[in-house]
């Protein structure tokens, strides 16, 4: 199996471009991200967000996973599918706090790599290429500035129908690439063998290109 590890900050268009990576290489694309996501919305669902031990507790009693429809990833807590549900910037926040307790990790950690043990993936994330896949073929650090990461997003929400500031957006950037980068257990740095790959110059097209390009270079 042919694995690809792709970390980075929020923003970075890691999602869009690793999804439209996987589907020309017709690799899985994972999105690890919604995993956490999903665990934020049963704590908030449970109003134990703002405490880690119920936090703990609560994952006895859920359970995770991942499907795919079409080749787009689905992802089910307890049977529900809650993938548009996860996509707001409440979840965002929840998931950058609960991601940053290591029994959450730990309890998410085997479902990512049985997933990359059964199938040629793109798995995109903060830690992918650091803890959860150590031996992917090819990882990539995939950033941009927080300016131009924020604007991104800000137009993704707006386009959403969302009513955003511009400055909150960033704010939120900022605050979620700080908490994420901090934390003691697995914080977002690209791991030594990493290729780094900086889109704030590029478009999305552009960004997609190059991401397969340093596949394909790497898996020769
Ligand atoms: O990528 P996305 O924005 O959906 O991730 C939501 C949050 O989940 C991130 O801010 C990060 O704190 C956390 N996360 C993580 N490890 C991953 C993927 C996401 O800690 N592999």
């Amino acid at each position: 199996m042919i694995n690809v590890a792709i970390d980075g900050p929020a923003g970075a268009g890691k999602s869009t471009v690793a999804k439209a990576a996987a589907k020309e290489l017709g690799f899985i694309y994972v999105d690890t991200g919604a995993l956490y996501r999903t665990i934020a919305l049963s704590a908030v669902r449970n109003g134990v967000i703002d405490d880690n031990e119920k936090i703990i507790a609560m994952l006895d009693g859920i359970k995770v996973e991942l499907g795919y429809e079409d080749g787009v990833q689905k992802v089910f807590l307890n049977g529900e599918d809650v993938s548009s549900l996860i996509r707001t910037p409440e979840i965002s926040m929840g998931a950058s706090n609960v991601s940053a307790i290591p029994k959450v990790r730990e309890f998410l950690l085997e479902l990512q790599r049985d997933i990359a043990r059964k199938n040629n993936v793109i798995m995109d994330g903060r830690d992918i290429a650091t803890v959860v896949l150590p031996n992917a073929d090819v990882k990539i650090f995939l950033f941009a500035s927080p300016e131009c990461r924020a604007q991104r997003r800000y137009k993704e929400l707006i386009e959403k129908g969302e009513s955003v500031m511009y400055e909150d957006v960033l704010a939120e950037v900022n605050q979620r690439d700080y908490q994420d980068s901090h934390r003691e257990i697995a914080p977002l740095k690209p791991s030594e063998d990493s290729v780094m790959c900086d889109t704030s110059e590029l478009n999305l097209e552009e960004s997609i290109q190059a991401v397969i390009n340093i596949i394909k270079e790497n898996t020769k």
